[in-house]
């Protein structure tokens, strides 16, 4: 049932509240405001009503947790094989960073089969200990043990914070945890930061379709979740490293108590990879036709670069998804990134915005994208980017 109300005897069917809905969660039907089941009780509406007619049903409370009890900022390892995701390593370096304001210890949350190798690359990017579990059932990743692994370690151990790459397993793997664990996560982040005068973590996130930056917080549920893309955080430089405190923890699950079994694993036949590309050459609307990415194509051949697009170039079927940078496509941050033909919305920028050289090629000279951008090159794509391949091609002699 939705969380607000209509007072169906004051309402006078005026549809202000409509409007004031971000969420198109209201309708007028019969002269009278309804609310739907997709009304996510923010409550931006109530002020709308100048006839009183809404109010937001009290929401059962959930009994406070001691949060005094909980310390540590913990990152989950996100692996494959001997293979360590490089967003886990970005986390433990803004974690890093987050356990010493919290004047606190820094974990890595380590879940695998045969998981001894890991440890000691873990060690090089600044963990003080690591927390793990190893056990042939966590060879690759399924929901159930790892939730039930985790949940676990963070029951005993009580962080106060748990970091996970915005990954596919991520995704899974943090939101699953944080229902069994009944807190709270927050998706996606693009900033973490500690406020210092509570102690809480301070979750940045892009709110309503990438509008308005939301500031969440977690006051009163342990451990604080968040996930953040590959690339957002800055990957810190491995160090030498005398190790630190391993924690081994087991746990008694068998094959037979999982509902999800692997039969096969089939490797991904997406060849893109955005997300490691040192130089990213995108193309946008501003191509105007598929076979113009020829263009763009040519300059990240000479590059040595990899192809990247606008949404707009990807939903008119110019070219595909894989390829698509911003908030609903790949975070990407190269040393260089090219915008030719790209306008610069705001999404478009949350995926590329850190890049470390942006070069933006636009007619027109008002295009946000001149905003973030380098070096700006006013002028037709279509002359600016061929003189651009030719004399990359002439200078690197290729
Ligand atoms: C919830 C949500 C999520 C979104 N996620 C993403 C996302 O992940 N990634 C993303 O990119 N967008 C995303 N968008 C869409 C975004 O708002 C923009 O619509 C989109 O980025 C625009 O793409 P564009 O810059 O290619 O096109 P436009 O905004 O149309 O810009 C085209 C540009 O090309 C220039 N141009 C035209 N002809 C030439 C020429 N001959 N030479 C040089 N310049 C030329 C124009 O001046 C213009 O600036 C999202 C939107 C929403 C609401
Ligand atoms: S603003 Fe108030 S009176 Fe107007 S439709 Fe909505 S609930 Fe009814
Ligand atoms: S409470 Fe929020 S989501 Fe629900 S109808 Fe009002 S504005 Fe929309």
């Amino acid at each position: 049932m939705p969380l607000l109300e209509v007072i169906k005897e004051k309402c006078k069917g005026c549809g202000l509240c409509v409007k004031a809905c971000p969420f198109g969660a209201i309708e007028i039907v019969n002269k009278l405001a309804v609310v739907k089941e997709s009304c996510t009780g923010c409550g931006a509406c109530l002020d709308s009503c100048k006839f009183h007619a809404l109010y937001l049903r009290e929401v059962e409370k959930q009994p406070k947790v001691d949060v005094s009890e909980y310390q540590g900022v913990w990152v989950f390892i996100e692996h494959e094989g001997p293979q360590i995701a490089h967003v886990s390593l970005e986390l433990l370096g803004k974690g890093r960073e987050l356990a010493d304001k919290l004047s606190t210890y820094l974990s890595a949350m380590l879940l695998g089969d045969e998981i001894s190798p890991l440890v000691e690359q873990l060690f090089r990017f600044g963990p003080d200990r690591v927390h793990c579990i190893e056990d042939p059932i966590l060879k690759h990743y399924r929901t159930g043990p790892y939730v039930t692994a985790a949940s676990l370690l963070v029951r005993k151990y009580r962080p106060e914070l748990v970091l996970a790459g915005a990954t596919t397993t991520g995704r899974d793997f943090a939101s699953a945890l944080a229902t069994e664990l009944e807190t709270g996560l927050t998706a996606d982040c693009t900033e973490l930061d500690i406020d210092p005068e509570r102690g809480l973590l301070v979750q940045t996130r892009p709110a309503f379709g990438g509008n308005i930056m939301a500031t969440i917080l977690c006051p009163h549920r342990r451990p604080q979740m968040a996930t953040v893309r590959p690339k957002v955080m800055q990957m810190p430089k491995p160090v030498d490293t005398k190790g630190g405190e391993v924690i081994r923890e087991t746990f008694d699950l068998n094959e037979d108590q999982i509902l999800t079994k692997i039969i096969n694993f089939i490797p991904s036949t997406e060849t893109v990879n955005l997300a490691d590309a040192q130089i990213i050459v995108s193309g946008g609307r501003g191509l105007g036709a598929a076979d113009n990415f020829r263009l763009i194509e040519d300059l990240a051949d000479v590059l040595g670069a990899a192809v990247g697009a606008s949404r707009a170039a990807v939903d008119a079927g110019w070219i595909s998804y894989p390829h698509q940078v911003g908030q609903t496509g790949r975070t990407v941050r190269p040393r260089v990134y090219f915008a030719c033909g790209i306008s610069g919305a705001i999404q478009h920028q949350a995926g590329m915005k850190t890049s470390e050289v942006i070069v933006a090629i636009n007619k027109d000279p008002d295009a946000p994208i001149f905003d973030i951008a380098t070096y700006g090159i006013v002028g037709d794509l279509f002359e600016i980017v061929p003189l651009l391949t030719q004399q990359f091609k002439r200078r690197l002699r290729k």
